[in-house]
């Protein structure tokens, strides 16, 4: 990535450290929070983290992909304590905190994406099948950004 785009990617909040995706391209915060991912031309199969070359279905030989925006919400298919580090691109804090993470379904996707579950929610407030929302929250801090990332929000009533 250019030092353009990186700039441009780049959002300022009052008061705070600028904000940067912890990983580019993967979601984006404005004017709502969105995954991006891509749909092969070919085949309509759903990709994320997006797949731009070839199309990973062994029937389908598509290498045209469309950028789509991923529903925003889903149902929660699985969940688990996250007693142990994340895979990337989830960064661990350090010390080390427990933290949820969940599997949420897109079901016009067909596609589950795991996310920590966003606003300190544990397991206590989670239950198969319920809908859960996007929402972009910050990951880590460093001297100079706040670096954020996708999560799963428990949506209630
Ligand atoms: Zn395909």
């Amino acid at each position: 990535m250019t030092q353009q785009g990186l700039k441009s990617a780049i959002a300022t909040k009052p008061g705070g450290k600028p904000q940067k995706p912890a990983v580019e391209n993967w979601f984006r915060a404005d004017p709502e929070p969105h995954l991006l991912g891509s749909q092969c031309s070919a085949c309509k199969t759903y990709f994320f983290p997006r797949e731009t070359f070839y199309c990973k279905n062994p029937d389908c030989t598509g290498t045209e992909f469309q950028e789509i925006e991923f529903s925003r919400t889903g149902t929660l298919w699985s969940y688990t304590n996250g007693c142990y580090k994340p895979p990337p691109p989830f960064v661990a804090t350090d010390p080390f905190e427990p933290y949820t993470l969940a599997a949420v379904e897109l079901a016009k996707e067909q596609i589950v994406i795991l996310g920590q579950v966003a606003g300190g929610a544990g397991v206590d407030d989670l239950k198969v099948g319920m809908t859960m929302e996007l929402v972009i929250e910050t990951l880590f801090e460093d001297d100079e950004f706040e670096h954020t990332v996708w999560k799963w929000k428990p949506v209630t009533g």
